[in-house]
């Protein structure tokens, strides 16, 4: 076990290398300012290589007027798009449609405020199909006579993350991997933290600034190096994948939207088929 026997002062110091903390080190690396990144494990290792891996605009925040929100995404979208095609790929998504969901005009109106948000130069944009005949309609149930395809992106999340570290030390970032940072002090100007690396040396860091890019663990991690509660509880949300064998061979994804609250109301019989 060996002892601290490194000081490194920096600008900014960001805890956690998922696809927040990577970003955010590239951003400020590129704008001249010293960046350190710890990451307990591996670059991506948690959350950002368990995401659905969709480069979307939030199409459903539409549903709550995030009209800001969903046009920043839309543009994000373009920009990674062109920034590593490698990578990412379009995704052209069909909405089976039936008389049970949002009416047909709500989705036109929705997909057309997805197309036109924001500048589209490599995706497609929206059409409304016939199902039957249309190489997608062919695994569906016979109900499902129409729809809407609509594009969104998909990307290798992981290597996003890493990518994005690498441009972050291209610019001057130091990347340190399998290093928790396990304590933090805060004095007028500077944050002080203990790194430990996996080997079992520490780093101290001063640092202008932190960035608490932990994920999942950010309450936690700010309670256990500073050994205060945070002020208000972070709320965890769970997501699933159920992976099942390939079904058809065309390259479209479905989308399916649940009925709506009224025909749910009209139809007990669909609860218990939900
Ligand atoms: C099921 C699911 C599907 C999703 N699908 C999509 C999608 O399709 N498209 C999309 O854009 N988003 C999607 N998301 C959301 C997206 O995956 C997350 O918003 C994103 O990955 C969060 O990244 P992060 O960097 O904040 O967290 P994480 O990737 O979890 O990174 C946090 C990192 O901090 C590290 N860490 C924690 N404590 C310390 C410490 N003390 N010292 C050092 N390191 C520490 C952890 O090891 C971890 O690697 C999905 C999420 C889920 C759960």
């Amino acid at each position: 076990m060996g002892g601290t026997n490194d000081v490194i002062e920096t600008d900014v110091l960001v805890v956690g290398g998922g696809i927040n903390g990577a970003g955010i080190a590239r951003d400020a690396a590129g704008r001249g300012l010293r960046v350190v990144l710890c990451e307990k494990d591996d670059l991506a290792s948690h959350t950002s290589s368990a995401s659905s891996k969709l480069i979307h605009g939030g199409l459903r925040y539409l549903e709550h007027y995030e009209f800001r929100l969903v046009r920043k995404a839309l543009a994000e979208r373009e920009v990674l798009l062109r920034s590593a095609p490698h990578i990412m790929h379009p995704l052209r998504f069909v909405m089976p449609h039936d008389s049970g969901q949002r009416p047909v005009w709500l989705i036109r109106a929705g997909l057309y405020l997805y197309d036109t948000l924001a500048r589209r130069e490599f995706l497609p944009g929206s059409e409304a199909v016939l199902l039957r005949g249309h190489p997608a309609g062919e695994p569906l149930k016979e109900m499902f006579t129409r729809g809407f395809v609509y594009s969104d992106g998909w990307v290798d999340d992981a290597r996003l993350v890493v990518l994005n570290a690498i441009a972050a030390r291209e610019r001057g970032a130091s990347i340190l991997t399998r290093t928790a940072c396990t304590a933090l002090t805060r004095d007028a100007d500077h944050w002080h933290a203990t790194l430990a690396h996996a080997g079992g040396r520490t780093t101290k860091v001063r640092a202008r600034s932190l960035v608490n890019a932990a994920g999942p663990w950010a309450a936690q991690f700010l309670q256990v190096a500073t050994g205060v509660a945070p002020r208000r509880a972070l709320r965890l949300i769970k997501g699933s994948h159920i992976v099942v064998p390939r079904l058809f061979s065309h390259d479209y994804a479905y989308i399916f939207q649940h009925p709506t609250a009224a025909s749910f109301s009209r139809c007990p019989t669909s609860r218990s088929t939900r």
